[in-house]
């Protein structure tokens, strides 16, 4: 029998409000000089100035760095190690959505560690070993959907050729992670909705994908139940909110929904450890080659995915629609639940929809082919496969 890991090592804290312990947790740990690593949309926005306050009332010298943007790439990294040794900094606080908390990892990595960012690959062929303590971190994450707050890998593009490389370590995970739901609560309702199909992916594919991970099975159904209960209401407040109604801006029950999709996306996060699907395979291919938003691409395809998948996992997709009270218990039941979702909050049904065409399909099925995602979905995936999924979830032309 083989012998099986299970790691749940990081200090969350959650709640409204907890952005303000930041500082203090930077102090206790004996740290003097913060570099914030964030988004160039959130520079002058309230996580900063929230951050920025927390960590000057507790004593530490702040430098901001926000060079990030789109899908991260190399030469963002480079400004932010830059900007780390120019202010002589001795941690730092990943502040934003997926993309800066890699951003945030892929520095404090290359802050230590020789070479170039590539080098340390995963899997690559002669890779140079993470091995040195990384400086101390800690991630305020400012939506709710990749999970990388609590996640030991960067993905990070080459800035000609837009190839996403992965960069893995136990070494890269934040030491503490604040879960703020008033840091979300600005969110538009097209950014939480993606998110948030994102974080319930995420929980799916865990859930779903082989291998005996009984911790992260939990966590997976428990955070699909809270997706469950807050991703639409999120959304119907965030539409509200888009639409001028500033009043509902911090609505208890507004909270209390981000706050439930932002423990979902860490869940998810947390859970996906164990491995992800042929979801994430079909979206990872859509935003290589037609751009599409990674949370919106699977989004899309998730419900043609577990269609796939009901054949071999019928007792967990009946397990999933009974976590999220679908009509009917059963694996049609959790996939006709995630249609109905994905129109409720406002995702196209089709791929074509989202501006996807027929002369796609070859380069998307080789791409898909090529992801390493699908070699944890529970039911093999052949490059014919790919294919049909790609044609139905271009829908009628
Ligand atoms: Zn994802």
């Amino acid at each position: 029998m083989p012998i099986f890991q299970y790691s749940f090592p990081t200090r969350i804290q959650f709640g409204a409000g907890a952005v303000t312990l930041v500082g203090a947790a930077l102090k206790e740990a004996g740290k003097k000089r913060a570099l914030i690593v964030t988004d160039r949309g959130l520079a002058t926005l309230a996580p900063v100035t929230a951050t920025r306050e927390s960590l000057t009332r507790a004593g530490l010298e702040v430098a901001l760095f926000s060079g990030v943007w789109g899908n991260p790439v190399k030469s963002q990294v480079t400004a932010g190690v830059e900007a780390f040794r120019a202010h002589g900094a001795d941690c730092i606080v990943g502040l934003g959505g997926g993309a800066a908390i890699d951003v945030a990892k892929a520095v404090l990595l290359m802050s230590n560690h020789p070479g170039d960012l590539f080098d340390y690959e995963d899997e690559k062929p002669g890779a140079l070993p993470i091995d040195r303590e990384i400086p101390y971190w800690v991630s305020v994450p400012t939506t709710a959907g990749t999970g990388s707050e609590v996640g030991r890998s960067t993905v990070i593009s080459d800035d000609q050729t837009h190839v996403k490389k992965i960069v893995f370590s136990p070494r890269l995970l934040a030491q503490r992670v604040f879960l703020d739901p008033e840091l979300t609560l600005g969110l538009p309702a097209a950014v939480t909705a993606a998110t948030g199909m994102d974080a319930l992916t995420h929980l799916v594919e865990a859930y779903l994908a082989k291998g005996f991970q009984p911790l992260c099975d939990g966590i997976a159904l428990a955070g699909v139940r809270l997706v469950a209960q807050g991703l639409k209401r999120a959304v119907e407040f965030a539409r509200r909110i888009d639409h001028g109604e500033q009043a509902l801006l911090h609505d208890s029950e507004h909270v209390e929904a981000r706050g439930q999709m932002l423990n979902a996306a860490t869940m998810g996060g947390v859970a996906f450890q164990k491995g992800l699907g042929v979801t994430h395979s079909l979206a990872h291919a859509l935003s290589t080659v037609c751009d599409l938003h990674h949370g919106l691409a699977n989004g899309i395809a998730i419900p043609y995915a577990m269609s796939f998948n009901a054949t071999v996992s019928s007792e967990r997709l009946t397990d999933l629609a009974r976590m999220v009270g679908a009509r009917e218990q059963s694996a049609r039941g959790f996939v006709v639940w995630l249609e109905e979702l994905r129109h409720q909050l406002g995702i196209p049904g089709d791929l074509r929809a989202a501006g996807v065409k027929d002369e796609h399909v070859d380069r998307l099925v080789s791409i898909a082919l090529a992801d390493a995602c699908h070699a944890n979905n529970p039911r093999p995936v052949t490059e014919a496969d790919f294919r049909a999924l790609f044609r139905q979830a271009l829908g009628p032309s």
